[in-house]
């Protein structure tokens, strides 16, 4: 394990004890490179960001370093709200330095002075520990006014979300931390060449910071050969479901489906038959029981129709109605929905609402095409990933369980054990 290394210890939190694992010494190489040279390492790692979207921290950190506009912004984004998602929350508790000592990296890299750590409502010990870490570190030189005694600055400010989903989207986040309304912008331009208060803006989640104090003590060769090639490094997967043994696995990028859920999470729960996983956060579409060889990258998983998101695996054992599921997950993209524009604002209602008199046992002819045509409508119409993610999981319920979705139609439930339980 790297980075959930000593997480069970009690100290795990601590400054002094960070140290003693070696903590803060990725920081101190990073002062004696110049940020090009930290550019090019996490160019050569290959780091992906761990939030959802998968793209090249790298790529981002480039064009906010290359802008012609000195004045430079790093947000770390802790608003971790996709459901089946606990990763950068045991992060943000556990290993506080981790993630300030990325950001401190990053923010060298870019050449930036103004750091926000936005976090979630719902993480009150997250922000604590975080609290904490900041002013332990300030004291130590690690952050603050003349980090190292490089003659540089760099100072976090903590910016406590109101709970609303979308604001995990990059520019949602930014429009929240200006104080208005989170909304996403249009884009381009990109928040690396115009983000908070219209200056050059990187936003790097929690886990993608926390590989960056790794790629510098590994070097960048070391790091990019573990895993898969080409989305290489340890990844987060939090576990939850039908399984024996729910929890948050750290794991080279590519192992298989079956290894963690078999090997690692203990099988599906009471020997029952899989029927189902969502790889990724309830945004990412549904992967039936033969995927299990699919690896867990964001090629592989691509690949079979379906995303690596968050990285979340949530487990369906074979009582479970997916047409239940379906309606659960359209509730909840109904009400996290910031109703900016029309598909997704009417969409995700319309959605809800043919999947809620399916389930009930209402279901009419011709629903099930509707729904197609809704969710279509929404995925290739919508303004942000929201409302596309909220067609293209609602499609991927009906597509690979559509025997079930029409035995709700026809006969008014499927009869299984799990119809109503959920
Ligand atoms: Fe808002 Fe949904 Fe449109 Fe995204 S897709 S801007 S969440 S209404």
């Amino acid at each position: 394990m790297l980075l959930l290394k000593n997480i069970d210890n009690p100290r795990s939190a601590e400054l002094g004890f960070y140290e003693e694992c070696g903590g803060y010494e990725a920081l101190r190489k990073a002062y004696a490179l110049t940020p090009g040279r930290i550019i090019e390492e996490v160019r050569n790692a290959r780091l992906r960001g761990r939030g959802g979207a998968g793209f090249e921290a790298a790529v981002k950190w480039a064009m906010a370093a290359d802008s012609p506009i000195p004045e430079r912004v790093l947000v770390c984004n802790a608003e971790e709200g996709e459901p089946g998602t606990f990763k950068d929350r045991e992060l943000l508790v556990h290993k506080p330095h981790m993630v300030l000592e990325g950001m401190v990296i990053a923010a060298r890299a870019i050449g930036a002075k103004q750091g926000f750590m936005c976090l979630r409502y719902e993480y009150p010990e997250g922000r604590l520990s975080i609290l904490k870490a900041i002013s332990e570190a300030e004291e130590r030189g690690y952050l603050g006014r003349n980090i190292l005694e490089s003659g540089q600055d760099f100072s976090i400010k903590v910016h406590v979300g109101a709970g609303a989903y979308i604001c995990g989207e990059e520019t949602a986040l930014l429009e929240s931390l200006e104080g208005r309304r989170g909304q996403p912008r249009i884009k381009p331009p990109y928040p690396a060449a115009e983000g908070y208060m219209g200056l050059p803006t990187v936003v790097n989640n929690v886990e993608t910071l926390c590989n960056v104090p790794l790629i510098l003590v590994l070097g960048a060769k070391a790091y990019s050969e573990i895993g898969a090639p080409g989305s290489p490094g340890p990844k987060l997967f939090p576990v939850s479901g039908h399984v024996c043994r729910p929890g948050l696995y750290e794991l080279p990028m590519g192992i298989t489906l079956g290894e963690l859920i078999f090997e690692h999470a203990g099988g599906v729960r009471g020997g029952r038959k899989l029927k189902g996983v969502i790889p990724g956060g309830i945004s990412t579409p549904v992967l039936t029981a033969d995927k299990l060889d699919c690896r867990l990258d964001f090629v592989s998983v691509r690949a079979q129709g379906s995303s690596l998101g968050s990285g979340a695996v949530i487990v369906f054992d074979e009582r479970t109605c997916m047409v239940k599921v379906a309606l659960r997950t359209a509730a909840f993209f109904e009400r996290e929905s910031c109703g900016r524009c029309t598909p997704c604002r009417e969409g995700t209602g319309w959605l809800r609402s043919v999947l809620e008199r399916i389930e009930k046992g209402r279901g009419r002819a011709g629903d099930l095409e509707l729904l197609g045509e809704v969710a279509e409508n929404m995925s290739s119409t919508s303004f942000c990933p929201l409302g596309v993610s909220a067609g293209t999981v609602a499609r991927s319920y009906v597509d690979n369980y559509r025997e079930e979705f029409e035995a709700h139609v026809a006969r008014g439930a499927c009869g299984l054990p799990m119809a109503g339980a959920l």
